[in-house]
């Protein structure tokens, strides 16, 4: 078969917040660079974003509260020196996609209003009504676009070439036609957003299959505090479909089947703006007590009637919509059902502040780089505060952006052949001739069940052994698959089933993480070891998968800095 191989300085796969802003800073400097996405870039996860993006900016808010809030919301796992840089840039990056064309929603005095969010110390959230991300998206896009960035999209890349410690380029096919192609590269730029799809009960798009986390380990690279998964308090019922922390930031009450406004039970001061993993937590606890609502038991009330409709109309527009939609309820009149939700991940693709991806705890891989949701910087720690991802995506896209910018100067091109492309048309050729018994809709449906029992919000040795027995049973029964559409246009069967097998690598990163962490620390909650270890796991997890997906971790230090661990209480 002959294999176009295409030549750019930098690809970057992803046309979310972080690539784009990744790209825009590339092309830029002048480089060539080419954007590679499995979506059209608008409709990347980071358009979903509703409830803001955190900077400092007030009179009486500062840098530091920002940095110690979100210190203090990582349990203190996350490394000081990248909350530092995040918290400090923040300011100048929110004014840099003002001046940009994002318009943000305004105070009466013309400055951008902020709005509060869980764990913050002050309101701090800029937003644009409930669309901010979709805001930041579109404003993204055209700026890349102005610049005459190469847009590949719908192309999926399914895997890296990686040489001798180097990154040579990306292995993709175009999911129109399932034509392979070669994308030869001094610099790739991994920047792939979320993967909350390994979970039932999820916020999270359909592509957020975490394809990049299970093509990095799968070249026996490390993969970086896995377990810690952030599940939101306010999905809607049923679905997990996101009612935004903009709904507890403009006073939202949550309420159990006895009336009770229970948040004053957990976090007297903070109430429902508490940080995401205690009032997940205090949802579950609700129901696993037999105070839920709604036919199964299983949800709690979000009351919001109080704002009235002109304040819902005017603030939450988005999320009245989804309400009705979904659940058939009408937040102005009514109170809606909501529970936890699996719906972002701080694990992810070890990286350096520059965005080198990382060999090991000291070395990095050359040519090889990530930001956004699928790096792991660690500015989130063990639990993320809302609003500061919308803000780590764009921010540090674009610094990674100018790191690849800088250092492509001293980086060759690597020439590669064809045979690189050998393993992604392999498994193709091996999907679409399999006729096995399982079907990918069966099989993925039993693993995200099996993740949200035994792998979510509350955790056990005995649940998470069970889960890990489970996912090497899925593993076995993947090689026995078949899908029924054997076409090359558009093959979503195709695709879908290349994408339960990255979902099943690392839903076996998350659970062995989560097994052999013998501590609670911010979204990791274990029944059986319920409070912090600091002595021994202060530590971040680096996991390295071998040929017969089995895992093997060691730890490695926390940056710590001017905030020390102390108890967490709201
Ligand atoms: C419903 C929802 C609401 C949220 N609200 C907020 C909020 O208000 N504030 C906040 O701070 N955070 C919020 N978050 C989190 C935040 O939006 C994301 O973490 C962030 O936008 C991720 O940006 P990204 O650029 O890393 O990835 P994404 O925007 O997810 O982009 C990923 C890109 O990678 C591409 N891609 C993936 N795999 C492949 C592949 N194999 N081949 C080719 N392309 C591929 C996709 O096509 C896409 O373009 C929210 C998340 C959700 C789910």
């Amino acid at each position: 078969m002959s294999i176009p191989i295409h030549e750019y300085d930098a690809v970057v796969v992803g046309a979310g917040l972080a690539g784009l802003a990744a790209a825009r800073e590339l092309k830029h400097a002048g480089k060539s660079v080419v954007v590679l996405t499995k979506l059209h870039p608008l409709r990347s996860h980071s358009g979903a974003a509703q409830g803001g993006i955190n900077a400092s900016f007030a009179k009486d808010d500062s840098t530091e509260l920002h940095e110690f809030d979100t210190v203090k919301g990582s349990d203190y796992l996350a490394d000081q020196d990248a909350v530092e840089f995040m918290c400090e840039t923040a300011p100048e990056l929110v004014r840099w996609m003002e001046k940009m064309g994002a318009v943000f929603s305004r105070n009466e005095d013309g400055t951008i209003a902020q709005r509060p969010f869980g764990g913050q110390s002050h309101p701090r959230a800029c937003f644009a009504k409930d669309r901010t991300g979709l805001t930041l998206l579109q404003t993204m896009f055209e700026q890349t676009n102005r610049l005459g960035v190469d847009f590949l999209d719908e192309w999926y890349v399914a895997d890296i070439i990686y040489e001798e410690g180097i990154v040579k380029g990306v292995v993709a096919y175009d999911i129109k036609t399932s034509e392979p192609a070669i994308f030869n590269a001094k610099a790739v730029m991994f920047a792939t957003g979320g993967y909350g799809r390994a979970f039932k009960i999820n916020s999270n798009a359909h592509a957020n299959t975490g394809d990049a986390l299970s093509i990095v380990a799968r070249h026996g690279l490390p993969l970086e505090d896995m377990e810690f998964v952030q599940f939101h308090p306010t999905g809607l019922a049923g679905t997990g479909i996101l009612m935004s922390e903009a709904a507890r930031g403009e006073g939202g009450k949550l309420i159990n089947s006895e009336g009770e406004r229970f948040m004053s039970k957990y976090a007297p001061s903070k109430m429902e703006l508490g940080p995401r993993d205690l009032v997940s937590r205090s949802i579950t606890q609700e129901v696993l007590e037999g105070r839920g609502v709604g036919p199964d038991k299983d949800a709690v009330y979000l009351d919001l009637t109080h704002l009235g409709e002109e304040k819902i109309m005017e603030r939450l527009p988005e999320l009245r919509d989804l309400a009705i939609t979904f659940l058939g309820l009408d937040m102005v009149k009514e109170p809606i059902m909501i529970a936890a939700t699996a719906h972002y991940s701080m694990g992810g693709v070890p990286v350096n502040i520059a965005g080198n991806v990382k060999k090991n705890a000291t070395e990095h891989v050359k040519g090889f780089y990530a930001a956004g949701e699928c790096a792991c910087v660690s500015v989130h720690g063990a639990n993320r505060l809302g609003a500061n991802s919308v803000l780590e995506a764009p921010l540090f896209g674009r610094h990674v952006g100018r790191t690849m910018a800088k250092e492509i100067d001293n980086l060759e091109l690597h020439k590669v052949d064809v045979s690189c492309a050998d393993r992604m048309v392999a498994e193709i050729k091996m999907l679409l001739e399999n006729s096995g018994s399982e079907t990918i809709p069966g099989l993925r449906s039993e693993l995200q069940a099996s993740m949200t029992e035994n792998a979510g919000v509350f955790r056990t040795e005995e649940s998470l052994l069970k889960q890990k027995r489970l996912i090497t049973e899925y593993r076995a029964r993947y090689k026995n698959i078949r899908i029924d559409d054997k076409s090359n246009v558009y093959n979503t069967d195709l695709q879908e089933a290349i994408e339960f097998g990255h979902i099943i690598d690392y839903a076996a990163f998350i659970v062995e993480g989560a097994l052999l962490r013998k501590e609670s620390r911010g979204a990791h909650f274990r029944n059986d070891y319920d409070s912090r270890d600091d002595e021994n796991f202060l530590k971040h997890t680096f996991a390295y998968m071998n040929e017969e997906g089995e895992i093997k971790t060691e730890y490695t230090d926390v940056t710590l800095g001017k905030f020390v661990p102390e108890a967490r209480t709201y």
